[in-house]
């Protein structure tokens, strides 16, 4: 489960097109790099494949279903946005919860999965705080925790990491690495950060100005970058 593909994806806003055609397998279990400089079009291909978008053209399958058609709370993926996300005035808990909450999913079922997350991230001292008493990466912990509990068929991270501070923001690529072996989930992970891309992903796609430039290993596109574009972004010698 967790096999997405996306056929000849576009969007435009107004006359401006921003997606221009963007085709993609993620297998299942897979996790894939979305990298790109800002405005290239990261964030707006998240949103649509997990349905908080309509794109203006294209077709979105899941496990082999056309999705394109169905809302956010239909396709079973998860999105994890920077830590600031979450709500202020609900405890750790309740955000955790609040996913959950209206899908007639029994409390003791939801409370389960809240302390199998909470241990997982090693948050359970912090279920009754509120975000405002934790540390930038706790509180992203409490947001990759908040996406767990849903159990989705596929992750979409939109540069989760990108708030932290340096050292944190290595410690938390190993963390999320390490949760993605561990849950078996597939995960799609924007980032601008070259460094965040090679070390993490089993395969980067390259995107410019709307389109994909190349999609491969980090090894191969380090070694076999398609063009300059792809070598000055992924730091090869071109
Ligand atoms: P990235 O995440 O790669 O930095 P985005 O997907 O956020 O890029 O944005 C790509 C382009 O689409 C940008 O030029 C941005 O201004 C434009 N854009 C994104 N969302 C909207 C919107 N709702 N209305 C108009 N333009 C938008
Ligand atoms: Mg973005």
């Amino acid at each position: 489960m967790g096999r997405i593909q996306l056929h000849d994806i576009r969007k435009s806003f107004g006359a401006v097109d921003v997606l221009k055609g963007i085709d993609l397998t993620v297998d299942e279990g897979e996790l894939v790099v979305f990298v790109g400089p800002s405005g290239c079009g990261k964030s707006t291909l998240l949103r649509m494949i997990a349905g908080l978008d309509q794109p203006t053209a294209g077709r979105i399958e899941i496990d082999g279903t056309d999705v394109t058609p169905r809302s956010a709370a239909d396709r079973g993926l998860a999105m994890v946005f920077q830590s600031y996300a979450l709500y202020p005035h609900m405890t750790v808990r309740a955000n955790m919860a609040f996913g959950l909450q209206n899908t007639r999913m029994p409390k003791a079922e939801i409370d389960t999965r809240i302390a199998e997350a909470a241990r997982m991230l090693e948050i359970e001292p912090l279920l009754e705080r509120r975000p405002g008493q934790l540390s930038g990466g706790q509180r992203q912990r409490v947001a990759i925790g908040r996406a767990i509990v849903r159990r989705p068929t596929a992750f979409l991270l939109d540069e989760p990491l990108s708030n932290l501070d340096a050292e944190l923001r290595v410690s938390m690529r190993a963390e999320l690495s390490a949760l993605h072996d561990r849950l078996g989930a597939t995960m799609i992970h924007v980032t601008h950060d070259q460094v965040e891309a090679m070390t993490m992903a089993d395969r980067i796609v390259v995107l410019r100005a709307g389109k994909v430039e190349q999609v491969d290993t980090p090894l191969n596109l380090f070694n076999r970058p398609a063009n300059l574009f792809v070598a000055g972004f992924i730091g090869a010698p071109g």
